[in-house]
């Protein structure tokens, strides 16, 4: 029997070519396609009496007309019309906008079916759909219409009944693909029935059931497949094998200032079981700002020195870069590590000679930005590759990092949080670390949202904390003046900054500096000699300085969730009980909602899942590179819980059945294979 992927839907009658090629824009190419093609809701217009007719909801009533029609035209486009209505013996009124054509077929007496939104004080319903005769009535009474996404090209009607058509010729080769234990457990409804329900669901009970069962089908083969192909990596590929001799990191551990947190520790544990097992790591490190994981890395270059490697960092900022070299250099240099940097501003001759000290394995540790997977540098025997702030690289970049050395385990590090679902589908072919614990004695940071109308009363706070040895940042979205958005201006705020709180001397930092004048003004900053920071987002990521406690954010409402969290942790790093102040005057509601957000919470894991609720998956990752799966039906947001069962659904079944060959997996890929004979 051939596969319902590969019949085309031309063998329907009625789809020529011309046909054929509106419906390949919609993606429809098999018959596959085309009963997969489901709706993306469905419409109710299921009876209901206005005494149960819930307020400012769609509704659907059926009554006598009980009066004559009144009309008002605004203009010459705009109208007005609405008439008495006697349903189950209440009269409501009936109003259309701009429909005057129905005007002259609303008849005295007569029976009409009319949905729209219901106003249960004024007992009026604003009319959406009307349906005058008695066939266009019993069509859509008590029924479920779904609605489907098309092109002008094509036709529901023509589309649904296309789809009738495929179910009546091929519906009965549709194979089951769960598991029948999987099915039983659940309850779910076999899988041609449920295909078939969701493109003509008797009632919405129907079209639940049905929606259940392919989503969790959707979800499980998803993550079957990542959990399968990650096993089959790690037996395939040769990662680094290796004994981490752990007194020598214990005693690292013990000289550090202070104690690790538990989950610190914990994550240190499962990098070290990662580095000694045979299989190449593909960690993911989440920790929110300020949970100390560049210790955590540290530890990983130390036992990955150790045990005879070279280890690589890379970040996404030059700042950064420097910021981390020196943290490095005074963890690891001590213990006679060789910490070096390779960034794209260095001297030509600075250059080569790092180049040399990686090639020949003088340097132990490579700190820099993306210079680091430049073809021309070559490493000795790279061992780990750590990424911080990986979402700031794409896919690329950190691959081909993977690929300088051979199969050197990578920890990517990230203190963009993301939500445990995200995590899970996203970066399903990774194991996950969370440091969930902040340092002992954190001080607390206080968030406020003030208006700009308060501008002169935060620069008075900025003053007053400055005068007591603090430091501040003053963070705006754009460098140069751009009228049409009204943008603070970073340069012009920090010639009014410097006049209003002289003689306390304020800085300026922007992404048009070249390197050697961030540098210069970060050093002033770090050393105090410098204590209003005015800056872009070039400081959004890693930065740290201590004495900093206070964080102005002017517009914030121009920067989302997480970029504002990103900022508000550059303080609290130590200094003292910290002030974050968001200045904004936002006009959309999810502006006001982002402000309260940050008021209410410093939890990064908190805000992030409030921000995928807010902006749903695919614009929160970034749709670039977000390598988000394509589900028909499944919804990360909606379908959170359903994801996380069938993912240990299919970790139990991989775990017990292992037996599975790699010809049986290939079957298991096809989305149209029975798993069930083969799982069974
Ligand atoms: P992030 O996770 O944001 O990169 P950092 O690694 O920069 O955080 O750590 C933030 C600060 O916390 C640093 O000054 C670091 O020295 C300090 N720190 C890290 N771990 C601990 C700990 N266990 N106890 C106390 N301070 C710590
Ligand atoms: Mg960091």
């Amino acid at each position: 029997m051939t596969k319902l992927t590969q019949i085309p839907v031309t063998v329907l009658p009625g789809v020529g070519p011309e046909r054929a090629t509106h419906l390949a824009e919609l993606g429809i190419k098999s018959i596959h396609d085309l009963l997969t093609y489901y709706p993306f809701r469905y419409d109710d217009y299921q009876i209901v009496p206005p005494v149960d007719a819930p307020h400012e909801q769609r509704v659907t009533f059926k009554g006598t007309i009980a009066g004559t029609p009144s009309m008002r035209w605004y203009g010459k486009k705009q109208s007005r019309l609405s008439i008495k209505l006697e349903v189950d013996g209440i009269p409501i009124t009936v109003v259309w906008f701009n429909q005057h054509f129905l005007k002259a077929k609303l008849i005295y007496g007569s029976t009409i079916m009319v949905t729209g939104k219901w106003d249960r004080e004024k007992l009026q319903i604003t009319g959406d759909r009307t349906f005058l005769s008695q066939k266009e009535q019993e069509a859509h009474h008590d029924q479920l219409e779904p609605i489907y996404s098309v092109t002008s090209k094509i036709r529901v009607a023509w589309l649904r009944k296309l789809i009738m058509e495929g179910f009546k010729e091929y519906g009965n080769q549709i194979e089951e693909v769960l598991p029948a234990t999987l099915r039983t457990k659940y309850r779910l409804i076999s899988r041609a029935k449920a295909m078939y329900l969701l493109h003509f669901p008797k009632n919405m009970q129907d079209g639940h059931q049905a929606r259940r069962t392919i989503v969790y089908e959707e979800l499980f083969l998803y993550e079957f497949r990542l959990l399968w192909s990650r096993l089959q990596d790690r037996r395939e590929t040769k990662g680094i094998t290796r004994k981490i001799p752990k007194m020598a990191l214990q005693n690292m551990i013990k000289s550090l200032a202070f104690p690790l947190t538990g989950a610190q520790q914990r994550v240190v544990d499962e990098i070290c079981s990662d580095l000694e097992a045979p299989y190449q790591m593909n960690r993911l490190l989440q920790g929110d700002v300020g949970s100390g994981k560049t210790v955590v890395a540290a530890l990983a270059l130390y036992a990955n020195y150790l045990s005879g490697y070279q280890g690589a960092l890379m970040v996404p900022t030059e700042i950064l870069a420097d910021q981390h070299a020196t943290s490095l250099q005074s963890l690891l240099g001590a213990l006679g590590l060789q910490v070096v940097t390779l960034t794209g501003n260095m001297t030509a001759a600075n250059r080569r000679e790092v180049l040399g000290q990686i090639q020949m394995g003088l340097a132990d540790v490579v700190v820099g930005t993306h210079a680091l997977i430049q073809e021309k540098v070559i490493y000795r025997n790279l061992g780990l590759v750590i990424t911080d702030e990986q979402h700031r690289f794409g896919v690329k970049q950190r691959a081909s990092l993977r690929e300088k050395g051979e199969a050197p385990d990578v920890l990517m590090m990230t203190a963009t949080p993301i939500p445990r679902t995200l995590a899970i589908s996203v970066y399903g072919e990774m194991d996950v670390s969370i440091i969930d614990e902040m340092p002992a004695g954190r001080e607390p940071i206080t968030t406020y949202w003030v208006k700009k109308e308060s501008w002169e009363r935060i620069l008075g706070f900025v003053s007053k904390e400055c005068q007591a040895g603090r430091q501040a940042y003053i963070i705006c979205p754009l460098i140069e003046e751009s009228e049409k958005l009204d943008l603070a201006n970073a340069v012009e705020l920090f010639e009014q900054v410097t006049m209003a709180l002289s003689p306390i001397r304020v800085g300026l930092l922007h992404g048009r500096m070249s390197s050697i004048e961030k540098e210069e003004i970060m050093s002033l900053y770090e050393q105090n000699e410098v204590q209003v920071l005015i800056s872009t987002t070039v400081i959004e990521v890693g930065v740290n300085v201590p004495n900093a406690t206070v964080m102005v954010i002017y517009d914030a409402d121009r920067f989302g969730l997480a970029q504002l969290h990103q900022l508000r942790g550059r303080v609290g790093r130590g200094g003292g009980a910290s002030t974050c102040v968001l200045v904004a005057n936002p006009k959309s509601e999810t502006g006001k909602e982002r402000m309260e957000i940050m008021t209410e919470t410093t939890d990064g894991f908190v805000i992030s899942e409030r921000d995928l609720q807010m902006r749903g998956p695919g614009d929160f990752l970034g749709v670039k590179q977000s390598g988000l799966p394509e589900f028909r039906l499944a919804d990360l947001t909606r379908d959170q819980h359903i994801l996380e069962i069938a993912r240990e659904d299919a970790k139990e079944i991989i775990q017990t059945k292992e037996t599975i060959t790699p010809l049986e997996y290939e079957a298991l890929l096809s989305p149209m294979h029975r798993v069930e004979s083969i799982l069974d």
